[in-house]
Order: structure tokens, then C-alpha cells, then sequence
């Protein structure tokens, strides 16, 4: 595995380390620049309560898009919720067509 900043492998054995709860990729501490009081937060063992959760700079940058994401599915929803209004004025002109072709046989 290798740093998401620096993309030098990491050592498991010699270097700290931080994974991101995000993508699961890990980062040096030395990368971070974060403080020793900082890092211990983030690298208590995962199953306890008063760990803090990485993300790593990348996913944070994802996370901020959020807002946009969100402005984005909306204009999606009203543009799907406009064409299946279209779509049932059509289905009211053609009748029930679709449902007199199986009754021929
Ligand atoms: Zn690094
Ligand atoms: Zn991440």
C-alpha cells in the first residue's frame, strides 16, 4: 500500500500511518502535518468509541461537492418528474393500444 499524498509505500512496521474511513487508503502521519496529540485521536483502535474518523484530503475535497451534488439530482428529479408528466399526456392520447394487440389472437 502506498501514501495517497506522497505515493511512497508505506512501511508497516516502521512508518505511522493513518487510514481514511472514506476510501480506505492509508496516508503517513509525517504527510498529514498533523500534531502528536492529533494523530493519536485518529489512530486509536478502530473499535473504540472515542476515535475520531480520517478522511483523508481527497475525500474531503468529495465531501464539500456534496452541495453541488445535490443542486444537480434536484434539476434531475424535476426534469424526470416533467418528461413522466410528457409521457402520461401521451399515453392519455394513444389510448389503450398497447393492450387491444394481445386480444387479436
Ligand atoms: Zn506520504
Ligand atoms: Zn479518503
Amino acid at each position: 500500500m502506498s501514501c495517497i499524498k506522497c505515493s511512497i509505500l508505506i512501511d508497516e512496521k516502521s512508518d505511522k500511518f493513518i487510514r481514511c474511513d472514506l476510501c480506505s487508503r492509508f496516508i503517513h502521519v509525517v504527510c498529514l502535518e498533523l500534531s502528536d496529540a492529533e494523530v493519536k485521536w485518529f489512530t486509536l483502535r478502530p473499535n473504540s468509541r472515542r476515535r475520531i474518523k480520517f478522511i483523508c484530503c481527497e475525500c474531503e475535497q468529495n465531501v464539500n461537492q456534496i452541495p453541488k451534488l445535490i443542486t444537480l439530482i434536484n434539476g434531475w428529479q424535476n426534469k424526470i418528474k416533467n418528461l413522466n408528466e410528457r409521457f402520461s399526456e401521451l399515453r392519455n392520447c394513444t389510448g389503450d393500444v398497447a393492450t387491444t394487440s394481445n386480444t387479436s389472437v
